[in-house]
Formats: structure tokens, C-alpha cells, sequence
């Protein structure tokens, strides 16, 4: 299957099996938003306690925020948003369609890119003893494209530095990029466009006053520093967590869930010494990796790619990047983004927001380091790795063809953690199995059955990413017995009714990625 295919599969199998809906689909749906059906909901909750409890519970130093979408105008005047929030767009005159300029010329340079890797790979085939530096240093073919490739990035990081449009335009010109749609190379200027959303407060229109869709959840941070600072007490270094919608009005095309308009952020904004932002910048980028590793999708799905031109906050910043059917992608950006807004709210507000820090006794505006991720992007990362069409023996088959749709979530994510079926709806089995489902539902987010064969119910749980099934059957009634059987490995082995819960309970416990985390 290729990675195209791929993609496509997986946006079917969200709708298919109750995870992504389209947004308003009777009324031909809205571009770049989307709803989540059964088993999304749950799936996107379970990520989000996994960040929320890795940040918050895990470390006694970070606390929780819930700041309203709404803020006073002048936040996105303070952070920058209202002046620098745009991106650079240019319109293809045959296709008609409009495209990000930054995103066409980083879409170019991942193509050299591949043809580089794609000489790696051929050359390391054909030799033994391959020496993979020598070879990227000295292949004439690969030498060539990483030149271009260094060429590109650096007018494409001197042009956006001095915010010069028009040679934006003429990278685009020069590398020769074609509108994927029409083909052609006729483009217009480039020209910058305000991302945020913006709507009215106050019933009479002589008040009203312009508000907007919060771009992003950290400003609600930031105002909050100092009543949360006070009121639970906290000292320097200390963070404040919060996870909640965003809205961009961004230019997309065919993203799904990578590129929403309306989306949720987990962030954490962590407020340390002035001149220690280095330090704990590092600290957190190797923190978040681990926490993506530890999902146990492959280390290799997974880099740092360091910013070519630094946000007007920053002095440092880098994305985690995810393998992503369509490549390496941001999924997580973390930045060291000084006193910048800290100081920025002092200045517009007039208040004073520093720290006393008592072992040095003066006073500071605080510096942050902030890590960012998507919990949409998160979602599909998780699908994405998780999603496998498997060839079966005829041993392995259960009765149900020679292929299963499984998701290989990790069991502390899935939507539904264990499925119970009585064999057959009759002979006392389907009250002794609903008798385990009610105890079950407890503890863990359960589903009963008892519609088609076993093999079927099988599959269906496969498709949605179930860990656990339990089936009782006639024995179950003499033995007090059941079946548990295995998503990943289909296994299936007996165990004692009353030792259901504790095995499940270990095995789908969020304790398997806080401790790797
Ligand atoms: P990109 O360069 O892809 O537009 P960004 O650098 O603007 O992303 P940030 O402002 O750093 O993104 O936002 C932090 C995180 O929020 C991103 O790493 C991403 O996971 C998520 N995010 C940003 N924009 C969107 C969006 N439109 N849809 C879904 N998730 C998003």
C-alpha cells in the first residue's frame, strides 16, 4: 500500500468505524473541520490525559489553567498576533487555488530530500561495508541536490527575515514549482493574510468591539501568570499546563486532521531564571521526545528539526516532526520564548507581572520555555502508526477471511478497552457475560455483544482497536472461566472470571507510558 493509499484508507476508516465525521456532512461538510464520532471522543480524551497527566501529575511543579477562548482585544495586540500573524499565500491564475508560498518551497525541498534518501538507500544495498558520511559527502549526485537544497534554504530564510515577499515569489519562480492542480507555473505575488478569526462583542453596535478566536492557548497562560503564581504558591521554576480549542483561518488543502480551522492544543508554558532558558529548553525537548517515544510507534517516526527563522518571541525553537503518511511533519513545537510576552502584557497593561525570587532576592519578568503540540495531529500520529491491514494464515483466520483491519493502539489509548461476548444468546451465557461487561465498566470504558460470530465481533473490535475480548461460553458456566484473546497477537488463553479485572486493569493502565515517559 502505498502512503497515499494509506491516508486515504484512514480517513475512510474514521468515518467507517465512528471516529472522524466531517463536519456538518448533511449541508456538504466545511472545509478543514471536523467532528469526532464514538470512539474518536474517546480516543482523543485518552491522549489528552496521557499529555495531561504527564505534565501535571507527573511533575509536581506544573499546574493546570482553563482560560476562556474570548480575551480582551489588546492580548492579540500585546502578543503580536494582530501585526504578525500571517502566512504568506499565492494564488495559482489558471487552478485558481491558493497555496501557503513557505509550504510549496518546504514541499520542493523534501522532494530533493527524498531523491537524496532514495540514493542512500541504493547504495547501501550494493555495498558491504557502506560508509553512509563518506558517501553523502562524496556522491556527485547526492553532493549536487544537498547544494541546491542548502542554496534554497538559505534565500528562502534571508528572504522571510527581511519579509521580502517578492523574492519568496522568485524562489518559487526559480525552483521551478508547478501548481499541483493546474500544473502551470502562473502565479500571482505573494502577499501576507491574517490568520485569526474575528467576531463582535456587545449587543449595540457603537460598543461593540472587534474580540477574537484565540489562535493559540498560551496567552491565557500568560495573563494568568500571576494569579496562579500566588495562588498556588508556586516558585520559580514552575509550569502552568492547559489544553483547549484554537481557530486559524488556514489555506488548506486535503490535510484532514493535520490542518484544522478549528483545533485543540496541550501546552505548557514554564517560567524559569533569566539566563537559565537554555538549560531548560533542552530539558524539555529531550522530556516531550520521550514522551512520543514511549507510545512505542519507533523512534525513527520521529525528529527535531530545528526553525530556520525564529519566531519575533523567540531565541530558540525547534518542532518534533512525525513521519506522517505525507512525510515528515510538525507535530509539537517548542520554543524559548524569553520575557517576550510577559513583558509585552506588562507594556499594554500597565501591570506589573514579575516574580520575587527570594533566593536572589529581586525581582524579574520571568522567561518561558514552551512546548506545544496538537491533540488532533497527536490523534492522527496515533492512527496513523496504529492502522494495519494484515494478511492471515488460514490458522490464524478465526473463520473470517484471510484479512482484518486492526489498530494497534497502545491498550492505554484505546477507545474501548475490552469488548465481552457471550459465544451464543442463549443457555445462560448472555447473563453471566453482562454480569463481567457491569463489573467490567467500572474500570475501564467496555462493550457488549452479542450479534454475528465470535469471528466477526473479532473484527470489528480489531477495526476499532480494542486490546482485550472476552468471551464466556458453556464452560465459562461449570469452570468460571473465560476466553481473553489478544488483539495484537490474536492469541487466546484461558482465565478465571474473577482475575479479569486485574490483568485488564495492568495491561490498560496509563501507569505503561507515564513510567516510560
Ligand atoms: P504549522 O507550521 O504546521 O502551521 P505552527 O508552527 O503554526 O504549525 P504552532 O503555532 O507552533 O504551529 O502550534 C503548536 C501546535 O499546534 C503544532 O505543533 C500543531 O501540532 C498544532 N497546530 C497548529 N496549527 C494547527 C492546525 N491548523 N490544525 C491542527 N493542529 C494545529
Amino acid at each position: 500500500m502505498t502512503q497515499e493509499e494509506l491516508f486515504k484508507n484512514i480517513i475512510s476508516h474514521c468515518k467507517e468505524y465512528g471516529f472522524v465525521f466531517p463536519s456538518s456532512e448533511i449541508y456538504d461538510g466545511l472545509g478543514a473541520v471536523y467532528d469526532y464520532g464514538p470512539f474518536g471522543v474517546e480516543l482523543k480524551n485518552n491522549i489528552r490525559e496521557y499529555w495531561w497527566k504527564s505534565m501535571v501529575q507527573m511533575n509536581d511543579n506544573i499546574v493546570g489553567l482553563d482560560a476562556s477562548i474570548f480575551m480582551h482585544p489588546t492580548v492579540w495586540k500585546a502578543s503580536g498576533h494582530v501585526d504578525a500573524f500571517s502566512d504568506p499565500l499565492i494564488d495559482n491564475k489558471d487552478s485558481k487555488k491558493r497555496y501557503r508560498a513557505d509550504v510549496l518551497i518546504e514541499e520542493h525541498i523534501s522532494k530533493i530530500e527524498a531523491k537524496i534518501e532514495k540514493e542512500v538507500e541504493k547504495a547501501k544495498k550494493r555495498f558491504e561495508n557502506f560508509d553512509e558520511t563518506m558517501f553523502r559527502s562524496t556522491n556527485p549526485r547526492v553532493v549536487e541536490n544537498q547544494k541546491k537544497i542548502d542554496e534554497i534554504n538559505a534565500r528562502f530564510k534571508n528572504a522571510l527575515e527581511k519579509n521580502d515577499l517578492v523574492e519568496v515569489k522568485q524562489i518559487i519562480i526559480d525552483c521551478e514549482i508547478v501548481c499541483p492542480v493546474s500544473g502551470t507555473r502562473n502565479w500571482t505575488d505573494v502577499r501576507q493574510f491574517n490568520l485569526m478569526f474575528s467576531t463582535q462583542m456587545g449587543s449595540v453596535s457603537e460598543d461593540s468591539n472587534i474580540i477574537y478566536l484565540r489562535p493559540e492557548t498560551a496567552q491565557g497562560i500568560f495573563v494568568n501568570f500571576l494569579n496562579v503564581q500566588r495562588s498556588a504558591r508556586m516558585k520559580i521554576p514552575f509550569g502552568i499546563a492547559q489544553t483547549g480549542k484554537a481557530f486559524r483561518n488556514e489555506i488548506v488543502a486535503r490535510q484532514f486532521l493535520f490542518r484544522m480551522k478549528e483545533f485543540e492544543q496541550m501546552e505548557m508554558q514554564f517560567f524559569v531564571r533569566p539566563g537559565e532558558e537554555m538549560q531548560w529548553y533542552n530539558t524539555w525537548k529531550e522530556k516531550r521526545i520521550k514522551w512520543h517515544h514511549a507510545m512505542g510507534f519507533g523512534t525513527e517516526k520521529y525528529r527535531f528539526h530545528d526553525h530556520i527563522k525564529l519566531a519575533h518571541y523567540a531565541n530558540a525553537a525547534c518542532d518534533i516532526e512525525f513521519m506522517f503518511p505525507f512525510g515528515f511533519k510538525e507535530i509539537e513545537g517548542i520554543h524559548s520564548r524569553t520575557d517576550f510576552d510577559l513583558s509585552s502584557h506588562e507594556k499594554h497593561s500597565g501591570k506589573k507581572l514579575q516574580y520575587f525570587d527570594s533566593e536572589l532576592n529581586k525581582s524579574y519578568v520571568p522567561y518561558v520555555i514552551e512546548t506545544s503540540i496538537g491533540l488532533d495531529r497527536m490523534f492522527l500520529a496515533v492512527l496513523a502508526s496504529a492502522f494495519e491491514i494484515e494478511k492471515l494464515d488460514s490458522a490464524n483466520a478465526e473463520g473470517e477471511g484471510n484479512e482484518r483491519t486492526v489498530l494497534r493502539i497502545p491498550p492505554a489509548l484505546a477507545p474501548v478497552k475490552v469488548a465481552v461476548f457471550p459465544l451464543i444468546k442463549k443457555d445462560g451465557l448472555p447473563e453471566k457475560a453482562m454480569e463481567i461487561f457491569n463489573n467490567l465498566k467500572q474500570i475501564c470504558r467496555c462493550y457488549y455483544e452479542e450479534k454475528d460470530t465470535i469471528g466477526k465481533r473479532y473484527r470489528r473490535q480489531d477495526a476499532i482497536g480494542t486490546p482485550f475480548c472476552i468471551t464466556v461460553d458453556h464452560e465459562s458456566l461449570k469452570d468460571n472461566c473465560v476466553t481473553l484473546r489478544h488483539r495484537d497477537s490474536m492469541k487466546q488463553e484461558r482465565i478465571p472470571i474473577d482475575k479479569i479485572a486485574s490483568i485488564v486493569e495492568e495491561k490498560v493502565s496509563l501507569r505503561n507510558l507515564l513510567s516510560k515517559s
